[in-house]
């Protein structure tokens, strides 16, 4: 038999009246278009989240599960009707197929899921059918997962800072805090690597408080050793599972408490996903730390799966656009527009934009005439280590 792991790639809605509930509708379309691209004896199961599982019993040969997949994407090819909503979307699959080296369905499950994740960084609506190459990738990721476990103790984790800047005048206005590994035998390990592997196992909740308090702790620093820049921020990345965890809001509070930080020169990163998750306790959350005074910035804005009705009950004062958007802005009309839009709707509701990712002088020209106020990116510096980001505050 043969397990098929899929997930929804990003996607867009067209339609003018988003209600909140198009999320749940869309996957209920999408459990639909998976039943109709299997056999009735095939069993389709939600795993969570917008993925899916699906159970081949009885194949004929290896290649069914690929045949099984092209169909279940080609369902996805044209735009489908969702009520009065118009969707445009991709699936990627992973397939792990039976051989003798299973023996059981919860490895294939696992497997298929990696070969998922594979199709997804690939760009999405593609499938990878799982391997001997991932397999021993599998194992150094529970080497990984071990390593990754000692790493607090041992003191591996380090803050790096990037700058952040007024677009206007190029201003260094302050830095996004962003974690390092110093891994001891495989070097400087980059987050992209571990965070989604410490979101699964919960190691993030320690990961994420270790960089709150070392981000905090060190930006008090340099107020007190440059009190002619006063103004200047720190930007902590707060993850799903943080903004869920019970004791957060009391833990940044005493952070800020004992690291003497003043709250107004601290900023919050959610990402529109992890906000997402919860919507209704993410905002109660969020006021409650803006009653502390301190910022709140949605990170990663336009790769998420919120719909635009929700933004304006944020709490938040500022869109991070994403990389991802600002990439092509300068040779695509569309990625363009789309910055445009968002930057007069977040103007509109009163909030500031931040565009991250930019590397290219054109682009932070756009920028400008888009009226962007801030901008972060290779073009002004990579994120550095603290004694580099304070030459940068010295300059
Ligand atoms: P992010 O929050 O979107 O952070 C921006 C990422 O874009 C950083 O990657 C940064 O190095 C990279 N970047 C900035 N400017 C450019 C550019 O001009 N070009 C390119 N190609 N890349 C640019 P990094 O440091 O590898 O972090 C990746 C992600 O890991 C972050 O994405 C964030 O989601 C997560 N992360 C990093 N540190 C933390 C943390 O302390 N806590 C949590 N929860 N997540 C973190
Ligand atoms: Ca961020
Ligand atoms: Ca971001
Ligand atoms: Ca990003």
């Amino acid at each position: 038999f043969a397990v098929i792991h899929c997930g929804v790639d990003r996607f867009s809605v067209i339609n003018h009246s988003l209600g909140n509930r198009v999320g749940d509708l869309l996957l209920i379309e999408v459990a639909n278009l998976l039943r109709r691209a299997t056999r009735p004896t095939d069993m389709v199961a939600r795993l969570g989240g917008d993925e899916f599982g699906v159970l081949l019993e009885d194949i004929r040969d290896a290649s069914a599960p690929v045949r099984v997949v092209k169909r279940m994407q080609e369902k996805f090819v044209l735009p489908f009707q969702l009520h009065e909503h118009e969707v445009f979307s991709s699936l990627s699959a992973g397939m792990a197929v039976s051989g003798d080296q299973y023996t059981e369905a919860d490895v294939m499950l696992r497997d298929a899921n990696m070969a998922m994740r594979r199709a997804k960084a690939q760009g999405g609506g593609g499938y990878v059918l799982f391997d001997r190459g991932m397999h021993e990738e599998a194992l150094r990721r529970l080497d990984l997962e071990l390593d990754l476990r000692r790493a607090l103790e041992k003191e591996q984790f380090e803050a790096y800072y990037q700058p952040i800047v007024r677009v206007k005048d190029g201003r260094l206005t302050g830095f996004e805090a962003l974690v390092r590994w110093n891994h001891p035998e495989r070097g400087l390990i980059s987050p992209a690597e571990f965070i989604p592997l410490a979101e699964e196992n919960g190691l993030i909740v320690h990961i994420g408080r270790w960089m709150l308090r070392a981000a905090c702790q060190q930006m008090r620093q340099w107020q007190l050793a440059f009190p002619r820049r006063p103004a200047l921020t720190v930007s902590v990345n707060l993850s799903a599972r943080q903004l869920l965890h019970p004791e957060v809001l009391a833990e940044i509070r005493r952070t800020l408490r004992e690291t003497g930080l003043s709250p107004r020169h601290l900023k919050l990163e959610i990402t529109e996903s992890a906000m997402m998750e919860n919507a209704e306790r993410a905002i109660e959350l969020l006021e409650a730390l803006k009653r502390t005074r301190l910022k709140l910035m949605l990170d990663d804005f336009g790769t998420g799966y919120s719909s635009l009705s929700y933004l304006h009950r944020l709490p938040i004062d500022a869109l991070k656009v994403d990389r991802s958007f600002v990439m092509h802005m300068h040779e695509r009309a569309e990625d363009c527009s789309f910055v445009e839009t968002i930057v007069d709707l977040a103007h509109k509701l009163g909030r500031e934009v931040v565009c991250e990712g930019v590397e290219l002088p054109e682009q932070a020209a756009l920028l400008r005439s888009l009226g962007v106020e801030y901008a972060q990116g290779f073009l002004y510096s990579r994120p550095v280590t603290a004694a580099q980001a304070e030459m940068l505050i010295i300059e």
